[in-house]
């Protein structure tokens, strides 16, 4: 039997980032398991639960696109979250589709991988692909500084 033919079975592609494709219910129980029950409010700071109500604080997403990271979430009381999910996507400013709060440094479903890219006279420049946030933002400040 060829040697090679052994790896071959192996060919399923990182099966960590399949649960990028779960539905908003499973990415939730995630998160709580993930980052445990929220307490408290990272808004008002608020760590009191008005009498009476259940599941006041709740997680938040940041990015609008409901990212399998812990960085994409935040505590937040009831209130503030409608107040969030109102205004906060719209506000941003960073562009709309950027994922990752930095200028240049996207998040990439297809591959699980942080892009990080830069533009220098006009043309971007592709910095390459990250594990990390951190690494692609690196990368990027990297640039900045030359
Ligand atoms: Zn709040």
């Amino acid at each position: 039997m060829p040697k090679g033919r052994k790896g071959f079975q192996k060919g399923i592609d990182n099966p960590e980032w399949m649960g990028n494709e779960v539905g908003y219910r499973s990415l939730h129980a995630w998160v709580s398991r993930t980052l445990g029950k929220p307490n408290r409010c990272q808004e008002c700071r608020t760590t009191e639960v008005p009498s009476g109500m259940r599941g006041y604080f709740q997680w938040a997403n940041i990015s609008g696109h409901y990212l399998r990271i812990v960085e994409d979430w935040k505590r937040l009381c009831k209130k503030c979250h409608v107040r969030f999910d109102r205004k906060g996507h719209l506000n941003r400013k960073v562009g709309r589709n950027n994922t990752s709060g930095h200028t240049g440094v996207d998040w990439h479903r297809s591959n699980g991988k942080w892009q990080s890219r830069a533009y220098i006279n006009g043309k971007r420049i592709r910095l390459g692909y990250f594990r990390t946030k951190e690494e692609a933002v690196r990368a990027r400040n990297n640039i900045n500084r030359q």
